[in-house]
């Protein structure tokens, strides 16, 4: 009898194919004592796995096909570098000598901190960061235990297989790539764990959060997954077997008419051009993203230059790392200031004792670099340096008053004159945005416009925060609606404020790059949409198919309905 099931989907796609499980995802980490006399030869041991950790993880980064996107081999290159973080390294070894006990143990000890410190980042990118803790720890981990992960291994006569795991790690998933793998199903996991992201840049149907799946599903059963709707259906009937082959033969032929869009201009059938931008993160992306014909960066994040590392970077660091970026983009390339989360501590002086604190509305982002004043210089000037080498654009996150706004310009400008004063070369026009990602920065949206030169909406955030809920608990997950009216008439506001004053409005959260918003988005007047560089086509795709000015009328009716279920029939059926 078929048994369906429903998880996470985060990478669209069809897959029928047969389960097989991997096993050994859970680590038993005994603690023993050790006498004085065997601390240093547990010290030696420790060393040891850790060095065939790191050549291990190097053998996976000398077979990453040279085809593969570069943020692959950057996961890898992260768990390198994160090996040689001595967070890991020396802590461990102190635990083994001060606390006398197994290297397992001590590194069990080290993890642990570390990844309760990546837990209370507001950020859910580099929350995610505490997987690559997880990852690298339990590498050392299964190696000091003689216990290491047996990988599937591909069928006879190159059958596939849908991997069905608690979770894989990126090195996992590079190795499983090259054998064809046709789907992953994972018991952990959400939208923007590395699984997701993984898969989703190799084009690999996946459906994560599926609890107790390796319990549920049988070794060698067959299986459908759908990764856009996040079912999985184990042992099919005859007709669901039909319904998903037809599904998937229609998506192969949508993908080959894809390709075929790559050279053409993202202009609508009533003409209206418009701009579809990537979203990058590593200097490496900025290839992906012309690749995939983005015509400029409408975010680049340059959060990941501060990760995996005691000291700041330096000015000169980060201009080498921004020109990098500005010399291979063509476009305009947005650069946004630092949005890291902020001071996690808990006030333990209180005499109602320790309270946690929120840090998504704490100090974050602009409000930290407004604090720290010389981290924002650093990174300003970087900024303002790299101008000299491309069409840079200045991007200020999580803005909620005009005086912020106001604040931060003004020790942009004095680092302006600061480098004009030394001599350095930069770009006459530097503009200055806001990203409108706080309910309360889209209701003074018109206010905000008449100093910012543009803007661009964070929906991730501007969701969180509009309908109060945290974007990276689990529990509140299925609450974020980016179809709530609420959310929907913030971002009409915001572009229309924009329009108004005359700056261009661009959106740079998921929802910008999500095919099933595109035509909502268009009617709304959005023009500017910058997502992942994968999305690029497929939004592309959507844009040259739509009739713009009839797109206004037909969205303009479904927000006026007061029916939030009709406004969203209204919304699934724009075509
Ligand atoms: C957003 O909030 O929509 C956004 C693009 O920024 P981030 O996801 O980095 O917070
Ligand atoms: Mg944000």
């Amino acid at each position: 009898m078929s048994l369906w099931l429903s998880g996470i989907g985060v990478s669209r796609g069809i897959a029928i194919a047969r389960v097989q499980k991997m096993h050994g995802g859970e680590l038993d980490i005994p603690e023993y004592a050790l006498s004085a006399s065997d601390v240093e030869g547990e010290v030696v041991r420790f060393y040891g796995a850790h060095r065939r950790a790191k050549e291990q993880l190097r053998e996976v980064r000398a077979r990453i096909p040279e085809s593969t996107p570069g943020d692959i081999a950057a996961f890898i290159d992260t768990h390198l570098l994160m090996m040689d973080d001595r967070s890991i390294t020396d802590t461990t070894v102190a635990h083994i000598r001060n606390d006398r006990i197994n290297a397992e143990a001590a590194l069990q000890r080290t993890r642990d901190a570390l990844m309760a410190v990546f837990e209370q980042m507001d950020d859910a990118y580099l929350r995610t960061r505490r997987d690559d803790v997880e990852h690298v720890c339990s590498r050392i981990q299964r190696i000091l235990l003689k216990s290491e992960r047996q990988l599937p291994a591909s069928g006879e006569r190159g059958e596939t297989f849908v991997i069905v795991a608690d979770d894989v790690t990126p090195a996992d998933i590079i190795l499983l790539a090259q054998q064809q793998i046709a789907a992953f199903v994972t018991e952990y996991g959400g939208p923007l764990s590395h699984t997701a992201i993984l898969a989703r840049s190799l084009a690999i149907p996946a459906v994560v959060g599926l609890r107790d799946a390796r319990r549920l599903l049988r070794e060698g059963e067959p299986l459908i997954v759908d990764g856009e709707a996040g079912h999985v259906i184990a042992d099919p009937d005859a007709q669901a077997l039909a319904f998903y082959r037809d599904k998937q033969a229609a998506q192969v032929r949508h993908r080959a008419g894809l390709a075929r869009l790559k050279g053409r201009a993202a202009t609508s059938r009533d003409g209206v051009h418009v701009r579809l931008l990537a979203n990058i993160e590593l200097p490496e992306d900025a290839r992906v993203a012309e690749e995939a014909g983005a015509e400029g960066v409408g975010l680049y994040r340059t959060e990941f230059l501060y990760m995996n590392r005691k000291e700041l970077p330096s000015e000169d660091e980060q201009y080498e790392a921004y020109r990098r970026i500005v010399s291979a983009v063509s476009g305009t390339i947005t650069i946004r200031t630092l949005d890291l989360g902020a001071d996690k501590q808990v006030d333990s002086g209180r005499s109602h004792g320790p309270l946690p604190t929120n840090p998504a509305l704490g100090l974050r982002a602009i409000r930290l670099c407004l604090r720290e004043p010389d981290l924002f210089r650093v990174q300003v000037r970087a900024l303002l340096r790299a101008s000299a080498h491309g069409r840079v654009q200045i991007m200020l996150p999580m803005i909620s008053s005009l005086q912020e706004f106001r604040q931060a310009s003004t020790l942009i400008a004095a680092a302006r004159e600061e480098l004009h004063a030394e001599g350095r070369p930069m770009a006459e026009d530097v503009p200055i945005g806001a990203m409108i990602e706080v309910p309360a920065a889209a209701i003074a949206a018109r206010q905000l416009a008449r100093h910012a030169r543009f803007f661009s909406i964070g929906t991730n955030d501007l969701i969180q925060y509009t309908l109060a809920i945290d974007r990276v608990d689990d529990e509140v997950n299925h609450l974020y609606d980016p179809l709530h009216p609420a959310v929907l008439q913030l971002i009409r506001q915001t572009i229309d404020a924009g329009r108004g004053a005359g700056i261009p409005v661009a959106m740079c959260g998921e929802m910008a790059g999500d095919p099933r918003f595109t035509r909502l988005l268009l009617g709304l007047g959005l023009t500017d949409f910058s997502m992942h560089p994968a999305s690029v086509l497929e939004v592309k795709q959507i844009v040259v198919e739509s009739n713009v000015a009839q797109l206004r009328d037909a969205v303009a009716a479904a927000l006026e309905c007061l029916e939030p279920q009709e406004m969203r029939e209204r919304i699934a059926a724009l075509a």
